[in-house]
């Protein structure tokens, strides 16, 4: 199993696992908030992909507390 982040041009962040052991097949991947094909891949494995970053809260600061 691998890992890693793709992250669209849009800010969105994806997680993405891919197999190995199980057989998939070659595909792509759109980004589900802007429709851009974020990745394809020619190797026949299984992937999936999660989405841990929308844009929306890309840039979101929350202000630190105040010092005691
Ligand atoms: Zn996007």
């Amino acid at each position: 199993m691998r890992i890693f982040d793709v992250e669209c041009e849009c800010g969105a962040e994806y997680r993405c696992a891919e197999s190995e052991s199980l057989s998939g097949e070659p595909g792509s991947f759109a980004c589900t908030t802007c429709g851009r094909v974020v990745e394809t891949w020619e190797t026949a494995s299984k992937r999936v992909y999660r989405c841990v970053l929308t844009p929306d809260r890309a840039y979101v600061r929350i202000p630190p507390p105040p010092a005691p």
